[in-house]
């Protein structure tokens, strides 16, 4: 059923972490409950219940752990997308500068909330150690950067190729400050070394790929090869393990835990 090492050496991580918290996150039948809600094609929750079943304990320590990470933080784990928008107004109130921190940014300005930023430091310079650069491309756009986005693409390429691969305003994951564009920002990221790294390894650091191949229908956005948020390292890990690495099963997931 654990299809990868990366995924038990995690769990080995946070074990001891999980452990403090005690089986204090819901029961089977909660869980059974919330999969049962999600609003998602059968087969899907089938799959994701089977491998639940398969090893419920480590799920049992993540989720509650999930739930812990989300309870400090309401944002972490805040789905947004096509159906869902931000809360009227939201702007995070962490924003850390990437200006001097040593990480390679596209342009100056960036910002990232302090936890993204703390958690893609570690990343990069497990990266660096590596001899791979992380480039920023993208991070925080507020609503009002977002509208400048939208009005850009609906002028260049209309409203419907648009919304294919920019959020509306208030529908960004960028607005939440823990959403990250690397390299190109275009498909061509997908054949780089860094690329390559980032889809083995982002997870480790709590990042995830937010818009897979080939699941437009599901997350509403065409592939982005480039676009990593920060959920944590817990969600992370139950994302890869149990939610076929797939975001969007894993936010929907928590949201109906709630
Ligand atoms: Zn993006």
């Amino acid at each position: 059923m654990l299809r990868n090492v990366g995924f038990l050496m995690v769990f080995a991580a946070l074990a001891p972490a999980c452990a403090q918290v005690k089986a204090s996150g819901p029961d089977a039948e909660r869980i059974r409950a919330a999969i049962s809600a999600m609003r998602i094609a059968p087969e899907a929750k089938a799959a994701i219940q089977a491998r639940i079943d398969g090893a419920p304990k480590p799920f049992r320590l993540y989720v509650a752990q999930a739930l812990a990470d989300r309870a400090a933080d309401p944002m972490l784990l805040f789905r947004v997308d096509k159906s869902k928008a931000l809360p009227v107004g939201f702007a995070p109130a962490d924003l850390r500068a990437l200006d001097g921190t040593g990480l390679s940014v596209s342009r100056p300005g960036h910002r990232l909330r302090a936890a993204a930023l703390a958690a893609l430091e570690d990343m990069n310079a497990a990266a660096l150690k590596e001899g791979l650069t992380l480039l920023v491309s993208s991070s925080y756009r507020s609503y009002d950067y977002q509208v400048e986005v939208w009005d850009r693409g609906v002028k260049a390429d209309g409203a419907v190729e648009t919304a294919a691969s920019v959020a509306k305003p208030g529908h960004s994951q960028h607005q939440l400050g823990t959403a990250i564009d690397f390299g190109s920002i275009t498909d061509a990221f997908a054949d780089t070394k860094a690329s390559r790294w980032l889809a083995a390894n982002a997870r480790r650091f709590g990042f995830t790929l937010s818009y897979p191949k080939g699941l437009a229908e599901i997350t509403g956005y065409k592939w982005e090869s480039w676009h990593y948020r920060y959920v944590g390292k817990a969600a992370a890990a139950m994302e890869a393990g149990y939610f076929g690495g797939v975001q969007e099963y894993l936010l929907l997931f928590l949201e109906a835990l709630e």
